[in-house]
């Protein structure tokens, strides 16, 4: 479906782009290691139902959300694909939402353990509740300390209603050039799981640890499965990374040009006159602000694209609308295309130009796509 000429503003995911990094990625996997997309966050601004049920088609065999809400709008929608809750679960209703929606939760405590186990029981559940083992390897986030694992794992198998699908943990560094923390936590994770081995009769479940960084990095941190969010919508976790292999960006946010009109020479734009021009130049309104998910900080700083031609914004980004000098282009119409982040002509702007105009990361610009933006699949 094509963005219709009365939207003033959308988002449009490329499902072709999609499919080409999953296949990409699964060309880095042996056939023993699945590949988990992480769709959390609407699928990082995409949409979750769109790209779950496109990536599981291209070859991904599991979904990851953040939410138990999020797990269960895909389940909603018809998708049977096993879905981990990365997430902590703390109240007896998230277990009976769990349990009901079939989704699997992460188990990040013993008191989350005997929470599972008590209400499973209060509320006859029958047979074994899939679960999902997480251990701090050094994130220092969710789990319970990796030397613990032992431990962790014989409490969970003497509880009833619970199955072990998996242990895993996550990584706090695996971009970055200095790899000490990455191999310290892997040399951790293969530490816990050793001590697992030696204190358990029943075989190790699947295994787990890799985010997008550590899955281009190199396949000893493969294991069993992947967890790949950011590389899944074809951006790079860092620049030294971007050899491995070829991602092509997924999202493109495009705005129209609302109206165009002469500023005069000293004329102030936008809240607080932060731009005052210093010449006559043609102004555009583009029909897109904030409130979409363009942060107010790339005010007087972003460019956008217009007929393949680089633009410079003006002025405070306003929450609906924002300005653009477009004096280079004399005869802009409104109801014109402006691509603020996507491919225009030969010039591309990324997700991670912004999120260095900012001082921050790419997975935050993505995610910052609000739902007022229709997402449109191409
Ligand atoms: N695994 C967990 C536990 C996560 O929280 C995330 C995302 O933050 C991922 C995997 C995917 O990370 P990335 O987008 O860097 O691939």
């Amino acid at each position: 479906i094509g963005a219709s000429s009365r939207q003033r503003a959308w988002v449009e995911i490329d499902l072709a782009a999609l499919t080409h990094n999953v296949r990409q990625l699964k060309k880095l996997l042996s056939p023993k290691t699945a590949l988990m997309a992480v769709v959390k966050a609407d699928a990082y601004g995409h949409g979750a139902v769109t790209v779950a049920m496109a990536v599981l088609q291209a070859g991904a065999s599991w979904l990851g959300v953040a939410t138990i809400p999020e797990g269960i709008e895909l389940r909603a929608a018809g998708i049977t694909a096993p879905i981990l809750v990365l997430g902590a679960t703390f109240a007896p209703e998230q277990v009976k939402e769990i349990a009901y929606w079939q989704l699997q939760p992460t188990l990040c405590s013993f008191e989350a353990a005997k929470l599972f186990a008590q209400t499973l029981t209060a509320i006859d559940y029958d047979g074994a509740l899939p679960v999902h083992i997480k251990l701090d390897t050094g994130m220092s986030r969710l789990g319970p300390c990796w030397q613990q694992a032992a431990e962790f794992v014989q409490l969970v198998q003497s509880l009833p209603h619970l199955h072990i699908a998996s242990i895993y943990s996550h990584l706090a560094t695996a971009e970055c050039i200095d790899q000490t923390v990455l191999r310290m936590q892997q040399q951790r994770f293969e530490q816990a799981i050793a001590k697992v081995k030696a204190s358990s009769k029943l075989p190790l479940p699947c295994l787990h640890l890799a985010n997008s960084a550590a899955t281009l990095t190199d396949s000893s941190l493969h294991y069993d499965l992947v967890r790949v969010g950011l590389a899944v919508y074809g951006l790079y976790p860092a620049t030294h990374l971007q050899s491995v292999i070829e991602l092509k960006p997924t999202l493109q946010v495009k705005a129209r040009v609302t109206q165009v009109k002469i500023i005069e020479p000293g004329t102030g734009v936008s809240y607080g006159h932060k731009f005052v021009s210093d010449r006559s130049l043609l102004m555009a309104v583009v029909g897109i602000g904030y409130a979409d998910g363009v942060p107010r900080n790339l005010s007087n700083k972003m460019t956008v694209l217009i007929r393949g031609q680089k633009v410079p914004q003006i002025g405070a980004i306003t929450m609906d609308q924002l300005m653009l000098d477009v004096s280079a282009i004399p005869d802009l119409q409104p109801g014109e295309i402006v691509t603020l982040l996507g491919k225009d002509g030969d010039e591309t702007i990324l997700a991670d130009d912004w999120a260095e105009l900012l001082n921050t990361i790419s997975w935050e610009i993505l995610c910052g796509f609000k739902h007022r933006l229709p997402r449109v699949a191409m």
